[in-house]
């Protein structure tokens, strides 16, 4: 079997009736980005860049995250997307001090800190930029809550970028931004967010927590955590339809977009970019390739409509 989803690997991500979609990879070192290149991926979906910050023993430089970067860059082919420095909840640093908060999933994290540690996020932005000269590069901004987040993080970037250009150092000009979707507020505001990005990639992890207020790492409430949930089907759903409605792309690259009993339902709901840790893409390719989009949209359109979880499991056929 191993050896029927291997050949797959030259294969484009195809329906039957013909809607093609991304496969592409969550990635934590050049290692993966090389194993998920060996899958058949169709690029680099989620570079989590906090590696290089927590496998450390200081703020990496500028010039040791380009190296990486770059390296990355040309490796992954049509699509390297660099999400910034996603830290605070549970992910800590061994040279710096975080103050001891009550709720560090609430609390300083991810863009917070990148916006509040202004040197340090532009550190990381010119490294991407420096790294864009070498491949399809895009960056990711984490756990965005507002625009005024978003245009303070693009005014950086810009900033950034004058300050190659009176080096005269290259980089690409044309360099797309995006942010991740996954909190409450990012999808309430997302046809605003969707004139002002160049694309949109759901995080359900966390999405999923913070719309159902359940602590994704509890396990007294795991019962509770379900992206299947209507709530996250139907944000989900808006998300897309949003994105689409603006002519920008629409990816996933929390854990929900390797749950192949939810592939049916993403396909069917429009997903354009679908991201996932390497092992996991021939399954989803081989799934893709046996489903048929006008069947998958049907099957989208009914699971949206029910209102229990139970329900929407027995629309897609399991329980
Ligand atoms: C997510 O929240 O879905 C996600 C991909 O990011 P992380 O799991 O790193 O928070
Ligand atoms: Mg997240």
């Amino acid at each position: 079997r191993s050896e029927q989803l291997s050949q797959l690997k030259e294969l484009p991500a195809i329906t039957k009736d013909g809607r093609k979609v991304s496969l592409c990879a969550n990635v934590g070192s050049i290692q993966d980005i090389k194993k998920a290149i060996e899958c058949g991926m169709d690029g680099v979906g989620l570079f989590r860049s906090e590696f290089l910050y927590m496998d450390n023993t200081h703020f990496p430089t500028e010039e040791e995250q380009y190296l990486v970067y770059k390296e990355a860059a040309q490796l992954s082919g049509p699509e390297l997307t660099i999400r910034t420095l996603d830290i605070g909840g549970d992910k800590a640093l061994s040279y710096y001090e975080f103050e001891k908060e009550e709720n560090p999933f609430l609390g300083w994290r991810a863009i917070r800190i990148s916006l509040d540690l202004k040197d340090m996020f532009k550190t990381q932005l010119t490294a991407i930029l420096r790294a864009s000269a070498y491949g399809k590069v895009r960056i990711m901004f984490p756990m965005i809550i507002s625009m005024e987040e978003l245009r303070m993080a693009k005014e950086l970037l810009e900033e950034c970028k004058k300050e190659l250009d009176n080096k005269s150092i290259s980089y690409d000009k044309e360099i797309k931004v995006g942010i991740m979707i996954e909190t409450p507020a990012s999808v309430l505001l997302v046809e605003d967010f969707a004139k002002e990005v160049d694309f949109f990639s759901i995080g359900t992890n966390d999405l999923t927590q913070y719309l159902l207020a359940v602590d994704r790492g509890n396990n007294k409430i795991s019962k509770l955590y379900n992206s299947f949930h209507p709530a996250v089907l139907r944000s989900i759903r808006h998300v897309i339809r949003a994105g689409h409605k603006n002519n920008i792309t629409v990816g996933m690259c929390g854990e929900f977009a390797s749950d192949i009993r939810a592939a049916k339902l993403l396909l069917g709901l429009g997903l354009d970019e679908f991201s996932m840790s390497y092992r996991e893409i021939p399954e989803m390719k081989n799934m893709i390739r046996n489903n048929s989009y006008e069947e998958a949209q049907a099957v989208a359109e009914k699971v949206c409509e029910k209102i229990t979880i139970r329900e929407v499991y027995e629309v897609l056929g399991f329980s």
